[in-house]
């Protein structure tokens, strides 16, 4: 069996995080390095490495990542905000397990670099 993957290991309850929402299928917690003042990540519970490897049968699971991701926006108050996906090493992605990044509470500028 492959090594569980940090984000494994938090829903797991083998390492703590901060966590703000959780369900059926997906969890959300700060982020341990908050590039913003809020900065959340939404991941689902399902083992989905990347955007790359989704599945089209993963269409419903993707749709409520998205509703509470909105609802986070809504509790937190965040008036604008940014969803980041970062896909491959290239693309920025350091867990290879699907991850959200819900940022706000401060100006976001752009291009995000
Ligand atoms: P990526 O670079 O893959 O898009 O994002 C991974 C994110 O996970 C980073 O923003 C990083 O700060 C966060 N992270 C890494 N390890 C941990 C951890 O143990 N706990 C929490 N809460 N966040 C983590």
């Amino acid at each position: 069996m492959s090594e569980k993957t940090i984000f494994r290991k938090i829903i797991d309850r083998e390492i703590p995080a901060n966590i703000v929402y959780e369900d059926d299928r997906c969890l959300a917690f700060h982020d341990v390095a908050p590039q913003a003042p809020v900065h959340l990540l939404v991941i689902p519970k399902r083992e989905i490495p990347s955007v790359a490897a989704l599945a089209d049968e993963d269409a419903a699971l993707i749709g409520h990542l998205w509703m509470v991701i909105r609802n986070l926006a809504q509790e937190f108050n965040l008036a604008g905000f940014r969803v980041v996906v970062n896909n491959g090493a290239d693309g920025g992605q350091t867990v290879d397990h699907l991850h959200y990044h819900l940022l706000g509470g401060r100006p976001l500028t752009w291009p995000p670099g």
